[in-house]
């Protein structure tokens, strides 16, 4: 396992995006919906930098991905999600990749009547996007590799490494891996 980006450049991305979003959002309050499972560190960390009237919440979605690790079908489930009718929402997720769960989430979303509605994700990787979807705030751009650490998991592991680490693409692991 090679370290992409190391726990220290982490610490300190954190911190800039919050400012970015508080300023953005200065003088409204928020809902912020995390991704569960990955966003889950993400939307730990930087909720601790914002000073915002904040409401937090969760919706569960799972990519499946087959023999390849293109994304599959999208299962999600909105028990978590607390009422956001009104509410000015900030989805956050831990990676873009296809883009097809946060496009899907935020359809979601709007039906559910928000006032207004934002994205934000860690990663991104590079040219991989296939349903336009453009994030109001990006951690990190990242090179088309399969990532584990900080809430992304292979097999739901490694979600606790508290940096972002590259799993070989030509590992056998990688096969019939649901991503949550
Ligand atoms: P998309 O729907 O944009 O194709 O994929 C987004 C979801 O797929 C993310 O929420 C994440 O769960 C999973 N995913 C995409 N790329 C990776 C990756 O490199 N590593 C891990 N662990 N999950 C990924
Ligand atoms: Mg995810």
């Amino acid at each position: 396992m090679e370290i992409l980006i190391p726990e220290e450049r982490i610490r300190q991305r954190i911190p800039e995006l919050a400012r970015k979003i508080a300023r953005d959002y200065e003088g409204q309050p928020v809902t912020i919906i995390g991704v569960l499972t990955g966003s889950l560190m993400f939307v730990a960390d930087l909720v601790r930098h914002l000073d915002l009237s904040l409401q937090i919440g969760f919706i569960k979605a799972k990519s499946y991905r087959g023999e390849t690790t293109e994304a599959g079908t999208l299962d999600f489930s909105a028990d978590l999600l607390p009422a956001v009718e009104g509410r000015h929402v900030l989805l956050l997720d831990d990676i873009l990749d296809s883009g097809q769960t946060l496009s899907c989430l935020c359809e979601c979303l709007k039906e559910r009547g928000v006032a207004s509605l934002r994205t934000g994700v860690l990663l991104r990787k590079i040219g991989r996007q296939r349903i336009p979807c453009e994030p109001d705030y990006i951690g990190f751009e990242i090179p088309d590799a399969f990532v584990v650490g900080y809430g992304l998991d292979y097999n739901d592991e490694f979600r606790h490494l508290p940096y972002i680490a590259v799993l070989s693409e030509k590992s056998p692991l990688l096969r019939r891996a649901p991503q949550g």
